[in-house]
């Protein structure tokens, strides 16, 4: 596709080292999650901010919260452990940009002792206007946002509350400031060759009927892939009374969006302190013994 084919040399590089965007890495390659961002902007119905963020991870265990130094020397010792760790993602386990300070520091801080290292984020797209060109210049060449819809409307019913410029904002003017972050951030990386993954949490009776139009406006933006991700209803939610995505919905949603843009089909929604390959989370082995002790 022309999108594809304006992806830098060096995107390109980096992604066939990251498991998460690139089929044929997620079997070579191992990533880390660092748990460095507590702090959250935003208030979506699905989420209890009791469990990790939902943008990247499944609800269920709550991750420590790292310092930025704390984080780059368990950086050292997982890669003295896990010699094909390429990745190190930063997805909560609030969202990576309301913790933009926390975020950087960790970043550079694991660049200085290792420029190799390819880095995601995953955010929910509130400050992307403010951070994008911060995350370009960093050279990070990866980016999650979920974005589940494209309508304020639907979004009032997804979005509790949205704090932005030091005020908090309900229903649909929340959903309004927060879609037209997400929009513009996506445009800004896309054309700074950032590959931009999109995930949309899809909720039955909520933004289902709405899914193929937030693909098709993201793909427009420069999305390079969407992850379509079940609603894991999650107690103390607003949602929690919901019920699970059930599996075939959600595949024949993916089938019928894969029409529009490539389709993730092998995310694990993991912790966001996942350390390992996708499909064996050893992040136990490394968790300190007090965490050990609380979880
Ligand atoms: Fe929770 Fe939503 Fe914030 Fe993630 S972005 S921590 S799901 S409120
Ligand atoms: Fe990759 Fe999904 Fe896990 Fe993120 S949550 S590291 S995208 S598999």
């Amino acid at each position: 596709s022309p999108v594809t084919k304006k992806i830098p040399r060096e995107t390109l590089e980096k992604t066939e080292r990251h498991p998460c965007y690139s089929f044929g890495a997620h079997h070579k390659f191992a990533r880390m999650h660092l748990p460095v961002a507590p702090q959250c902007n935003i208030s979506c119905n699905y989420c209890n901010r009791k469990y990790d963020c939902t943008n990247e991870s499944r609800p269920g265990v709550t991750s420590e919260v790292l310092s930025p130094v704390a984080a780059g020397s368990k950086f050292i010792r997982v890669r003295e452990k896990i010699p094909n760790l390429s990745v190190v993602g930063i997805a909560g386990p609030g969202d990576a940009l309301a913790n933009w300070p926390e975020t950087r520091k960790t970043i550079e801080l694991i660049q200085a002792s290792d420029p190799e290292v390819v880095f995601c984020l995953s955010t929910n797209g509130l400050m992307l206007p403010a951070y994008a060109p911060e995350i370009v210049e960093l050279g990070i060449k990866h980016v999650t946002v979920t974005v589940n819809c494209v309508d304020p409307e639907i979004g009032s019913k997804i979005y509790r509350h949205v704090f932005y410029q030091g005020r908090k904002y309900k229903g649909i003017e929340a959903a309004r400031i927060l879609l037209e972050n997400q929009l513009a951030g996506i445009t800004y990386l896309a054309r700074h060759g950032v590959l931009v993954k999109v995930n949309i949490v899809m909720m039955i009776g909520v933004n289902d009927g709405h899914i193929q139009a937030v693909v098709k406006r993201v793909k427009e933006l420069g999305a390079f892939i969407t992850n379509i991700m079940p609603l894991i209803p999650a107690q103390g939610s607003v949602f929690e009374n919901f019920s699970q995505t059930p599996v075939k919905a959600l595949n024949e949603m993916r089938d019928l969006c894969q029409e529009e843009l490539q389709q993730m089909r092998h995310c694990q929604q993991c912790r966001a302190d996942a350390i390992g390959m996708l499909y064996d989370d050893r992040s136990p082995e490394f968790r300190s013994p007090v965490e050990k002790g609380r979880t």
